[in-house]
């Protein structure tokens, strides 16, 4: 039986999809390719470029690869572009994942891992945030993601398709042993950029706002390594094949660090200078996100390898140190 992973060329799908392979697991992988990169995926994993909304590929992928269960990871996920195109959120992400769960029905697969996000609590009444707080979301991404949950409920409950939801707090770092990284273009989180300004790859990082009521001012965020998000999706598929029960989980570390802690662990790690210019708030940004995980670490039996931000951010530095390197032998510029 193998796993289908939509999105598997993304930041955490592909990180994913390298460690169900290390896990011994039979992995094919459906990407657009428009955020994501063929070279994240390994050469001998099957691999479909095509869209979520295409079922007759779909259809075709549960038919000649014996689909056992779905990661879904393949969606938009930029807050601000959603706040700009907040249709085409609507289209790529519930439209998407309804003809995914069409094509399940139709092929009778009971099993979806869902990459959900801590956008769908909107801005929390208090940290940290418990699965069971008010979601209600403050940007068209959040949204969508919240509307796809509560699909998959309304859907086990006529279906019977079991599924886990993860709702990811800030995902960082990179596997550690160096292979692949986080890759977006345009980027706009926060760790690349600032490893990227390390790298002089960018002048300066924009610190968005230092009016937040935090100790220091900066946006407080809860960072929590790929690789342990990876092993999360892992642990969500073993209890729907062992219990066939799915559920609602926060993945985080618990711990919070605020946007110039953030940059003063960077200069540790990179032992470089990073220049930093505050400008104005960011919309749409909640001052403080922390996760309560003791849902995941009790029933999913989840436990974060790589809780230390330090440890993120070498890891995402050794990426990117070694990424520079090699565009440098191409000569790929770089525009600030
Ligand atoms: N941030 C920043 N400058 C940047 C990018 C991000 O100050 O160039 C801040 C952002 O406002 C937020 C935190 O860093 O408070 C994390 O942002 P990111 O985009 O990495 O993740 P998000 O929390 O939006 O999922």
């Amino acid at each position: 039986m193998t796993i289908l992973v939509t999105g598997g060329a993304g930041y955490i799908g592909s990180h994913t999809v390298l460690y169900l392979k290390e896990k011994g697991e039979s992995v094919v992988v459906l990407d657009n390719l428009i955020t994501g990169h063929r070279q994240s995926v390994l050469n001998n994993i099957p691999f479909y470029m095509g869209s979520l909304h295409d079922e007759e590929l779909l259809h075709y992928i549960c038919q000649n690869h014996n689909i056992e269960a779905i990661i879904h990871f393949a969606a938009n996920s930029l807050v601000g572009e959603s706040v700009k195109e907040p249709l085409s959120y609507y289209e790529n992400n519930v439209s998407g994942t309804l003809s995914l769960l069409k094509v399940m029905n139709k092929n009778n697969i009971k099993k979806l891992v869902f990459s959900s996000t801590a956008a769908v609590y909107g801005e929390p009444k208090h940290v940290p945030i418990q699965e069971e707080d008010h979601a209600i979301p403050t940007n068209p991404y959040g949204e969508t993601k919240l509307a796809i949950e509560k699909m998959l409920h309304w859907a086990e409950k006529a279906y019977g398709i079991k599924s886990v939801s993860l709702r990811y707090f800030n995902a960082a770092g990179a596997d550690p042993e160096g292979r692949i990284g986080e890759e977006h273009h345009p980027e706009t989180h926060l760790i690349p950029i600032v490893l990227q300004t390390a790298l002089g790859q960018r002048n300066k990082i924009n610190v968005f706002g230092d009016d937040y009521p935090t100790p220091d001012g900066t946006c407080i965020r809860d960072y929590v390594h790929v690789m342990d998000l990876a092993d999360a999706h892992y642990c969500a598929l073993e209890k729907i094949r062992n219990e066939n029960e799915g559920g609602v989980y926060n993945l985080g570390n618990g711990k919070g660090f605020s946007v110039k802690e953030v940059i003063e662990t960077c200069r540790e790690v990179t032992q470089r200078e990073i220049k930093v210019e505050t400008s104005p708030r960011r919309p749409g940004d909640p001052a403080v996100l922390v996760a309560s995980s003791q849902k995941a670490r009790d029933e999913l039996k989840w436990l974060p390898k790589h809780p230390d931000l330090k440890d993120i951010i070498t890891h995402a530095w050794n990426y990117h140190a070694k990424q520079s390197h090699q565009n440098k032998k191409r000569n790929v510029q770089f525009v600030k």
